[in-house]
């Protein structure tokens, strides 16, 4: 094999997959009683459309927005609306979640039958995604239907599956790859169609030969798909990086895949896409990999939004003799640490990790020794060590030089930094100040 396409900097954490890389997806139990955020996904929060005492049918709709920038919620189960709640979400925001008691019996989704790609017209597969309220669910939760909608003009001619899953211990995008290669294939080519692309490429990371030869296989009577093998890198999947590695275009800073002819969508969405447009099935549900040295039985769990992760750390046979350490939601590069196990899935959550005791440790960050390490590391080429300086020193438009705003949180710099600085808290205080000077 020749030498693999890449981006330049990132990291070589270890990516611990053989936890539950051979683990089938199975469906997680439901609980009886679920949380629904009414706010799982970038853009404006939507409004309750039920109230308490109202049956509710499994998929139907129970948040809705007038912005387009939203995402449509829907009942996760048949039952019934205990209440409508404030609540903090996984990342410590409040927001408003309909809590639904789940009727003991729950019948399979009634799907729909007879799909053909072509009956279904570019403006008809945008609707449905909006309909369905799909996001991305890689874990960033952008309404699907806006990034379905380039500007006019900017054309996109290129569809890239980000099938990297470059986060260390994730596996749920790997299992949908082997085990619904097809509705993958399927999904991917009614995105093509959506923004009218010429071709789609589905990057694979190098250590998920086997899905990539399925998906080739697959692929092969589709000229317009092709798979290729991409480096092992953290943050490989990362849109810029992927585009990177997979076209040679640069996305400007500050600037969207759309202004470089692409469209990036992760592996979750594309299958989700392909059970709205085939099955009529709204996102009510998500593979998740719950994982970890402090799980006794790693797993790739079918997962009711609003389930709270201690019922699936339950179904993974409960903490192991290595927890408690740190539980977090999403994988450990980019997810977000939970201070207890009831926070409820959303369609983003890729993964729940419970890590042993010594991550559990609080390691005290010391002053900078100016060794670059960060700087080597950094995939968008900022100066990590020198953003972390400009907040320390209240100097925001220095932070802002220095690429605070293009920062998109990989983690790779505080990885590298033998100085243990939380580069991200730094990055987050800066961003937030600019924001709050440009109100
Ligand atoms: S500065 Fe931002 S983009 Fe660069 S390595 Fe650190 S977290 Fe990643
Ligand atoms: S890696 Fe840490 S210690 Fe080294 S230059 Fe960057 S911030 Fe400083």
């Amino acid at each position: 094999m020749g030498k693999l396409k890449t981006f330049k900097g990132g990291i070589h954490p270890e990516y611990n997959k053989e936890l539950s890389s051979s683990k089938a997806i199975r469906p997680a139990p439901i609980p009886e009683r679920l949380i629904v955020p009414l706010s799982q996904h970038v853009g404006a929060p939507c409004d309750p459309i039920v109230s308490a005492g109202e049956r509710v049918e499994l998929g139907q709709k129970v948040g809705h927005s007038e912005a387009y920038v939203s995402a449509y919620v829907h009942s996760p189960v048949t039952g019934v609306v205990e209440e409508i709640v404030s609540r903090k979400n996984f990342a410590g925001q409040t927001v408003t979640c309909v809590v639904i008691a789940a009727d003991k019996e729950q019948a399979d989704f009634p799907k729909r039958s007879g799909f053909a790609l072509e009956s279904f017209t570019g403006e008809q597969i945008r609707e449905i995604a909006r309909d369905a309220g799909l996001v991305g669910m890689g874990g960033a939760a952008f309404p699907t239907h806006v990034k379905l909608s380039p500007p006019k003009d900017k054309p996109v001619d290129t569809v890239i599956i980000n099938a990297c899953e470059c986060e260390p211990f994730l596996t749920c995008d790997y299992r949908l790859m082997i085990e619904r290669a097809d509705d993958l294939i399927s999904g991917a080519l009614m995105l093509k169609k959506a923004v009218g692309a010429e071709r789609v490429i589905i990057g694979v990371e190098a250590n998920k030969q086997d899905a990539a030869d399925i998906l080739k296989s697959k692929a092969s009577g589709t000229p317009e798909v092709s798979v290729e093998l991409i480096e092992v890198k953290y943050p490989q999947g990362a849109e810029k990086m992927l585009i990177y590695a997979l076209t040679g275009r640069k996305v400007p800073p500050g600037k969207l895949p759309s202004e470089v002819g692409c469209l990036v969508q992760n592996v979750g969405t594309a299958v989700a896409l392909f059970e709205a447009v085939a099955w009529g099935k709204p996102l009510y549900e998500r593979v998740v990999t719950v994982t970890g040295p402090g799980i006794n039985e790693p797993a790739n769990l079918l997962v009711r939004v609003g389930t709270p992760i201690s019922v699936l750390i339950d179904a993974c046979g409960g903490y192991s003799r290595e927890a408690p350490g740190k539980l977090i939601m999403g994988g450990p590069m980019t997810g977000w640490a939970q201070e207890d196990a009831s926070t409820p899935v959303v369609k983003g959550t890729s993964g729940v990790v419970v890590l042993g005791k010594e991550a559990g440790a609080v390691v005290e960050e010391s002053e900078c020794v100016s060794c670059g390490k960060c700087i080597i590391a950094c995939p968008m080429m900022l100066t990590p060590n020198l953003i972390v300086r400009s907040a320390k020193r209240g100097q925001w438009d220095r932070a802002k030089e220095f690429g605070a705003l293009d920062c998109f949180e990989c983690g790779c710099c505080s990885f590298e930094c033998p100085a243990y600085i939380p580069h991200i808290k730094y990055v987050r205080r800066a961003k937030s100040m600019l924001a709050t000077a440009t109100k």
